[in-house]
């Protein structure tokens, strides 16, 4: 690699890196220090230990006076020196020889270690000797010191210590990514830099779509690399720059691109990256990483997830436990109010729930322009099926039934966001890998969009012939309602296959409104009561299957009441908090009373949309039984299985008519209905 090239690698090890060589040098030496350490101790230890006598050897060598001296060390033990005379000749002593090299005994090399239990214990006993011998023993006594034990003791803390240290510090370091410094410089900032000509693999050309975001964030790269051209008219530069929306979208992706694009230093860092174990941290890195970006202005700085921080203040209830992130916070506005327009400094940041920032992070002069990024239309769909299908090795026989045809895929796929298409596209080639297909066909894709809907099927579920039957009933009492009211969503599938945690499932293609009325919700609530009231009608008995439908209705009107004033008890009251700070209180915002009305209306409406679902079903009595017969028989019908029964759907016929002049618009969400299996 060349000289240049290196420099241009993500830059995460500020402050100079530690050689990999250096570190093993370092924990050689320390090896070896504590190995020789270890080895002295134990050499004087064991050599202490190899001669060790008791009194009953000790007396006889006393009587016969075979010692030439006695010394007593540190008054805890005493070594008796044998005189060598008797060493050579008495072959009791055979342990106290030493040879050497030449295998000749050492004179005068041999002692015994004799410890006694107190010093007073062992006077006592040699002046019995003295009085049986009548001759003194004469002691010597010594003070003695192990220099190494010392040296432990004195030091041994102090190695523990740094050691300890020096293990902590590699710990964080890793943690940190290798940056080096590691505890020492945890409050340095962890953003990787890609400093304009480093490639991040990804263009503008890899995200799909999304073209009015695009144009937006080239934008932002425009302020960047022009700057003279908006600040001659006397403009600013804007500061910060949010983007907004659901997961999955390309968000993350987009930021990346800009980095490939910008030919100008891209510092990218998540939002809990700040977030650390000590105090402080947080806002030291804040401070580090606009410090890091101004030397290299003109930049961008990309804060991924920036909810971690940015969340609002005051939130953290009695517990005061977010004063950390609320530093950090108080930070990040302080950085972006202290630099100039005219630093070039742009920060880029991603979230899902911009409604949860704190407001002065959302302010003009911080993050005031908001671009938002949302769930990819039928046309950005194709796109995006585009860029993950030229990895694939498709079915390219478009004269075959499993051609994979990308227009057919995005159709299938309403309401799937980026993140979602990667993933079908993935699990498609799986599912082709599995049943040893040469190459990936329409159908692995449609088992990847069903498993990703509805979870995994589970053909090995055993259902009875009257749980069968049930499921059946109550599936086709969704599919039909649905199908019968213009408010409902028009039905795409029905399947009494059981998949992840439901039974059967019926999935829809929910229009694109921007506006929703009480019909129109009247309608969902009736659809999704359908299921139970088939089961009542045909079987005379309800069941545990419903409970999904029920919870989901019974939110929906929750929400009718209390939210959107569609109750003409209540009236045009609304209790949503937009702020979020009732999520805080512990008192609701209504009296008993309103409390008592709420229950009554969200009861009426949920029996009401019931009562008419059962009324719908009994008039088409007839053809429920036809449509249930069906997928009992097959498992599977899809929306043209219902207009054979049916006929068309309400409002279609005029809306295919304007169809044929305007290019299809799109649906968003495709939503599943998940009846939970029995429960108890
Ligand atoms: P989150 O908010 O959950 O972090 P995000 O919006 O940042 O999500 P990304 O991480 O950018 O989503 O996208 C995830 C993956 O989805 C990408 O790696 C890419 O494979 C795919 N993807 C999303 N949008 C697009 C797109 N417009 N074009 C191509 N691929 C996309």
């Amino acid at each position: 690699m060349s000289k240049k090239k290196k420099s241009n690698l993500a830059n995460n090890n500020k402050g100079g890196s530690t050689p990999p060589k250096r570190n093993w040098v370092m924990v050689t030496i320390y090896t070896v220090a504590i190995l020789v350490l270890g080895s002295m101790l134990l050499r004087q230890d064991s050599k202490a230990s190899s001669n060790k006598i008791r009194w009953d050897k000790l007396e006889p060598i006393l009587v016969k006076h075979h010692y030439s001296k006695i010394v007593v060390v540190n008054q805890e033990f005493c070594e008796v020196y044998i005189k060598p005379s008797i060493i050579r000749k008495d072959s009791a002593y055979k342990d106290l020889v030493v040879k050497n090299l030449m295998n000749q005994p050492i004179p005068n090399a041999g002692f015994y270690r004799y410890e006694f239990v107190t010093f007073e214990n062992f006077e006592k006993d040699l002046a019995r000797v003295e009085e049986k011998t009548g001759e003194r023993i004469d002691l010597t006594p010594e003070k003695r010191t192990n220099a190494w034990r010392e040296i432990l003791v004195l030091f041994g803390p102090i190695f523990i210590i740094i050691i300890f240290f020096v293990i902590m510090n590699r710990i964080t370091q890793r943690q940190m990514g290798g940056g080096s410094g590691g505890i020492f410089s945890v409050g340095k900032s962890t953003a990787k830099m890609y400093d304009g000509k480093t490639p991040t693999n990804v263009t503008f050309k890899d995200v799909a779509g999304l073209e009015g975001a695009k144009d937006e964030v080239m934008e932002v790269v425009d302020f960047l690399k022009n700057p003279k051209r908006y600040t001659n008219l006397g403009g600013k530069i804007p500061k910060g720059v949010l983007l907004v929306g659901p997961p999955g979208t390309g968000k993350t992706l987009l930021a990346k691109a800009v980095a490939g694009e910008a030919n100008v230093p891209f510092f990218s860092m998540s939002g809990s990256d700040f977030v650390e174990m000590f105090v402080g941290v947080g806002a030291s890195r804040v401070r580090d990483l606009f410090e890091e970006a101004k030397k290299k202005s003109p930049c961008i700085i990309f804060i991924d997830e920036i909810d971690a921080v940015g969340r609002a203040r005051g939130r953290a209830g009695l517990s005061n436990a977010n004063d950390e992130r609320e530093n950090t916070l108080n930070q990040l506005l302080t950085e972006m109010d202290g630099f100039s327009s005219g630093t070039n400094i742009i920060v880029l940041a991603a979230t899902n729930r911009a409604e949860i920032l704190d407001p002065a992070l959302l302010r003009a002069g911080r993050f005031d322009r908001q671009i938002h990024v949302e769930l990819p239309s039928l046309e950005e769909r194709k796109a995006i099926f585009d860029v993950h299908l030229r990895k694939l090795k498709l079915n390219k026989d478009n004269t075959s039934e499993e051609y994979v045809d990308r227009d057919f895929l995005a159709k299938q796929t309403p309401g799937f966001s980026g993140a979602d298409i990667a993933n079908v596209c993935n699990e498609a080639a799986l599912c082709a890998a599995r049943k040893d297909h040469k190459s990936i066909g329409r159908q692995d894709f449609l088992d990847a969009v069903d498993r990703i809907v509805g979870g995994l099927e589970k053909r090995g579920k055993v259902l009875t012939d009257v749980e069968k039957r049930t499921v059946a009933f109550h599936e086709s009492g969704h599919a039909s309602v649905s199908w019968l009211l213009e408010g409902a969503d028009p039905l795409v599938k029905v399947t009494i296959v059981p998949r992840g945690q439901a039974l059967g499932a019926a999935w829809y293609l929910p229009d694109e409104r921007q506006l929703t009325t009480y019909e129109q919700m009247f309608d969902k609530m009736t659809s999704l009561m359908a299921g139970r009231a088939a089961e009542e009608i045909f079987f005379g008995k309800v069941g545990t299957g419903a409970l999904s439908d029920i919870e989901r209705a019974t939110k929906m009107a929750q929400s009718m009441v209390v939210y959107y004033g569609m109750s003409p008890e209540l009236g045009n009251v609304s209790f949503y908090d937009s702020t979020g700070q009732a999520d805080m209180t512990f008192t609701k915002p209504f009296s008993e009373k309103t409390a008592e009305i709420i229950d009554k209306e969200v009861r009426r409406m949920v029996e009401e949309a019931y009562a008419r679902a059962k009324q719908i079903i009994s008039d088409h009595r007839s053809q429920m039984e036809q449509l249930a017969g069906q997928l009992f028989d097959k498992e599977v019908l899809f929306r043209e299985d219902l207009e054979r029964i049916y006929g068309p759907r309400v409002g279609e016929q005029v809306a295919e008519a304007v169809a044929e002049q305007i290019p299809a618009e799109d649906t968003p969400a495709l939503e599943s209905d998940t009846n939970l299996p029995n429960i108890d």
